[in-house]
């Protein structure tokens, strides 16, 4: 069985976390920059879904390889969804600590600071005759401030509180976070799934 597994994205964080959680399955994952490629189509969909399969399909049909894409983000419900698909733009090439006292700033008269997390990934099988999306979410809230012990996750880790874990992404281990994020649950599914069906 071929055992290379493209993942479509140029986010370097996605990578190093996609990697830590297939490394038991002797699958090598390549990145986009491994390979020098990049997503040309514009990522407009106005949902997770549709967003990773935009980045699936454009990626599929410059390459051979198994493909894996993530579309995820960071919904706070008091701002209606936002970011939302817009995660990665948000305040785009400000750094996060500046993206997450804004946020904190927005929800600074709201009661309901719940928020959660969403993965789309979409797979492609290598000989094109399979598509398969694997959906994960995280709950939790926005914390009152940026979470000054954060050492760990990437982005806007330090500002979510997970329920699950009981303290923020920030906070977590690489595999505290893997076993109850957005991602590693839809991970745990995408797994299952090329355990039955490969890759
Ligand atoms: P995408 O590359 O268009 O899917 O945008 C994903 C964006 O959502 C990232 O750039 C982050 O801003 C945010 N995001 C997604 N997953 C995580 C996570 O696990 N931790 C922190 N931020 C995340």
């Amino acid at each position: 069985m071929n055992n290379t597994l493209l993942f479509a994205t140029s986010n370097e964080d996605k990578v190093r976390e996609v990697r830590e959680m297939l490394a038991p399955f002797k699958i090598k994952v390549l990145s986009l920059k491994d390979i020098g490629l990049s997503v040309h189509h514009p990522e407009d969909a106005e949902t997770f879904a549709g967003n990773s399969k935009i980045k699936a399909e454009d990626i599929a049909k410059q390459c051979s390889y198994a493909i894996l894409s993530d579309d995820s983000g960071l919904s706070i419900d008091a701002l209606g969804g936002f970011p939302g698909v817009h995660s990665a733009r948000f305040m785009e090439g400000r750094p996060y600590s500046e993206k997450n006292r804004a946020l904190i700033e927005m929800l600074k008269d709201k009661e309901n600071r719940k928020a959660s997390y969403f993965t789309v990934m979409t797979f492609i099988s290598a000989d094109r005759t399979r598509e398969v999306a694997f959906e994960g979410r995280n709950d939790g809230e926005i914390t009152t401030t940026v979470d000054d012990h954060a050492t760990g996750g990437f982005g806007y880790d330090p500002i979510f509180y997970s329920y699950d874990l009981k303290k923020t992404f920030g906070r977590a281990t690489p595999e505290e976070k893997d076993a109850v994020s957005h991602r590693g649950r839809a991970m745990q599914k995408f797994v299952a799934y090329i355990e039955k069906e490969g890759l």
